[in-house]
């Protein structure tokens, strides 16, 4: 069985005439996209957690280009090899085009968090190296994730945070946790906010 790669694609139509302006989503995979479970090992155990389709389904009907960013240290800990990793996200594409989705990608850091790459969230590295794929604006980016190093990821780079209170998120919010832009219930909210916020009301040049 052939890995998968995640071929960064450039099928979207942009909503937005000029790059600087086109809001992209960039979202974290465990606790946000997936229910989360301590080190997912296998394709079987994906499951899309409420949410998700709807909001995804309803931000790729206007064209906004979605990327998944991932931390996967159980493959640097041995847990899991770049293979099995690729049959996970594989699925994890599959299951979204069966609703109608594209994945424009899928970036993972594979380090633990003592090798100090600059992959690893909230270090910039994949979401920047998607920006490249795609020719987007890292400032543009919308981040959307359940804990603080998605978030954190965001203000890195000038982007917003997004907090959902799905995975950890909602356990963060009650520890006070404060940095997030928008907090919302799931991924459904954050595409309704992100309609009427960002989308009408494109940026003036
Ligand atoms: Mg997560
Ligand atoms: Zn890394």
């Amino acid at each position: 069985m052939t890995a998968y790669e995640p071929q960064p694609r450039r099928s979207f139509l942009p909503a937005f005439s000029h790059p600087h302006e086109q809001p992209w989503l960039v979202l974290d995979r465990d606790g946000t996209l997936v229910r989360e479970c301590h080190y997912l090992c296998h394709p079987d155990q994906l499951e899309l957690l409420p949410g998700v389709v709807p909001g995804l389904r309803m931000l790729a009907q206007y064209g906004v280009p979605l990327v998944v960013v991932t931390n996967q240290s159980a493959v640097g800990r041995g847990m899991l090899d770049h293979a099995q990793l690729g049959r996970i996200h594989a699925r994890l594409d599959w299951l979204l085009q069966q609703h109608g989705v594209r994945l424009q990608g899928i970036y993972y850091c594979p380090h633990r968090p003592e090798d100090g790459c600059r992959c690893r969230k909230p270090a910039p590295g994949l979401l920047e190296e998607a920006a490249r794929d795609l020719g987007l604006d890292p400032a543009q980016a919308v981040v959307v994730g359940d804990k603080p190093c998605d978030v954190e990821l965001a203000l890195g780079v000038g982007a917003t945070g997004v907090l959902v209170r799905t995975g950890y998120g909602a356990q963060y919010e009650q520890q006070g946790y404060d940095k997030a832009q928008l907090v919302a219930d799931d991924l459904h909210q954050v595409a309704r906010w992100l309609l009427s916020h960002r989308l009408a009301l494109p940026r003036a040049a």
